[in-house]
């Protein structure tokens, strides 16, 4: 801190209106405040403190902290052409070499990209896609959209109602009226014992169909899902779960948006999680990895079933597209993408992943295996989570969630310089790295939240909450 400066904790808790933070403790008790990018995975607070980033910050920062090439890119872009946007035809040089990049690496069958700044905005530019194409086909009832419990879309008002996670409606009046939502293809929450993956798949697509034979198709416009869930728990559906939901998407003409925001650019050990998962999406939307959060970017990729329709004839009737953010495919954003891009090509770091992936996920099921209010460790790629629960005769129950199980994992890991993530409605702790991990420093997370792990369960026993 700057001589006579006033101490920046004390400013964040007077001004700053925390995101996805309770504000009567916050004030209590301040913000952990980090300086400074240290190198690879590793990033260090305000006072000196060097923390593992298990999670590459939320889910974003792939490439790692520290990349000179990523600031000198940003830096260079802003001196050469700081901004100008895309309305009416305008166009700068790095959205449009980004633009074919993301295409070039997209399944076949997508052609256009549209850029935003945040993985809430390309869902909610999903929505009005899925809107504006039905309204040109002459179809103006088709609104409706499916998505699952416990996905996470964003945080507008229309992509927080897709969000099925109950703490993001509360206090909002949200979903919207056109929102719809089934079970999400949770092993220890909505799997039944007796239930292999066919089974499993087999009532999870029977679910969807009653759904919009209940609502009636012809109201029903898109299902929305990320391939493997991030925040709502990392859920990894059972074989088979995408192509049984596509058959009942095509039979009744509805359209399937894979959101990408966390698997896009490589997270699952494949280019997009869509190939990981075999998902056939019609439209998909990226962020995060784009730019592994060195800036805001995001971006909905348009396949050609729908691009056909909305670049018709048909849409002339209401005038230009009218929809853009001031911030779409901003040069200096794009700029960062483009050497971000570079390296993960250059240094392999998609494959790095799959292969690091598989070292976490092996690690988590050693590490955990004898801990009795573990049940289940699971992952796929570089995202991985650790349910807890409550052992019974019968299967398993949730903790009473004012006993904090996960939060208190968390908070005892990061006492010990590891930042893992409680997920919420349930007890989930996640771990999603920089691609460029180490299997040593996979191996220091997994034992640290492991120790923290056990530090809680001898304090439930304690409790007497076993
Ligand atoms: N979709 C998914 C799958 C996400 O994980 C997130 C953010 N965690 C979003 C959408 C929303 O992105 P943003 O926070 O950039 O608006």
């Amino acid at each position: 801190m700057r001589p006579g400066m006033t101490d920046p904790r004390e400013l964040d808790k007077q001004y700053v209106f925390h995101p996805f933070s309770m504000a009567h403790v916050h004030e209590q008790s301040g913000a952990l405040m980090m300086a400074r990018s240290a190198d690879g995975c590793w990033i260090t607070d305000d006072s000196g403190k060097r923390h593992l980033d298990a999670m590459a910050g939320l889910w974003c920062v792939n490439v790692g902290y520290g990349r000179d090439r990523i600031a000198d890119a940003l830096a260079d872009q802003a001196r050469q052409l700081s901004y100008f946007h895309g309305f009416s035809s305008m166009a700068t040089e790095p959205a449009a070499t980004l633009a074919e990049r993301v295409i070039a690496k997209a399944p076949e069958g997508f052609s256009k990209v549209f850029f935003g700044a945040s993985g809430s905005d390309a869902n909610d530019t999903q929505a009005k896609i899925v809107w504006y194409y039905n309204n040109a086909r002459g179809k103006p009832e088709k609104k409706k959209i499916i998505a699952r419990d416990r996905g996470y879309h964003g945080v507008t008002v229309m992509t927080a109602g897709l969000t099925g996670l109950p703490g993001l409606h509360a206090g909002f009046d949200l979903p919207l009226p056109m929102i719809r939502h089934v079970s999400a293809p949770h092993n220890v929450w909505t799997r039944l014992p007796e239930e292999d993956d066919a089974a499993f798949t087999a009532r999870l697509a029977k679910e969807l169909e009653d759904l919009i034979l209940s609502e009636g198709p012809d109201t029903v416009g898109a299902f929305i899902a990320e391939p493997v869930m991030g925040a709502g728990g990392v859920i990894v559906p059972p074989e088979g779960y995408f192509a049984a939901i596509r058959e009942v998407l095509d039979r009744y003409d509805v359209l399937l948006i894979a959101d990408e925001v966390i698997c896009g650019f490589g997270r699952l050990g494949t280019w997009f999680g869509t190939e990981a998962l075999d998902m056939q999406p019609d439209l998909m939307s990226v962020a995060k990895g784009i730019t592994s959060g060195y800036a805001p970017l995001s971006g909905v990729l348009v396949g050609d079933k729908v691009w056909r329709v909305i670049s018709g004839e048909a849409p002339a009737k209401f005038g230009a597209f009218g929809h853009g953010y001031t911030y779409t495919a901003h040069p200096v954003m794009a700029a960062a993408a483009l050497a971000n891009l570079d390296i993960v090509e250059e240094e392999n770091l998609v494959e790095r992943a799959g292969e690091m992936g598989a070292y976490l996920n092996e690690a988590l099921a050693r590490a955990f295996a004898d801990l009795p209010i573990v049940a289940e460790t699971r992952g796929k790629g570089l995202m991985a989570a650790v349910e807890f629960a409550r052992p019974t005769a019968d299967g398993w129950q949730k903790f009473d969630s004012s006993l904090q199980v996960a939060p208190r994992i968390v908070r005892a890991a990061l006492e010990d310089g590891v930042i893992s993530r409680a997920l919420p409605n349930s007890d989930a702790v996640s771990f999603s790295p920089p691609f460029t991990i180490t299997p040593e420093e996979i191996d220091l997370a997994v034992s640290t939240v492991r120790k923290a792990a056990g530090v809680v369960h001898d304090a439930l026993r304690a409790e007497d909450t076993p």
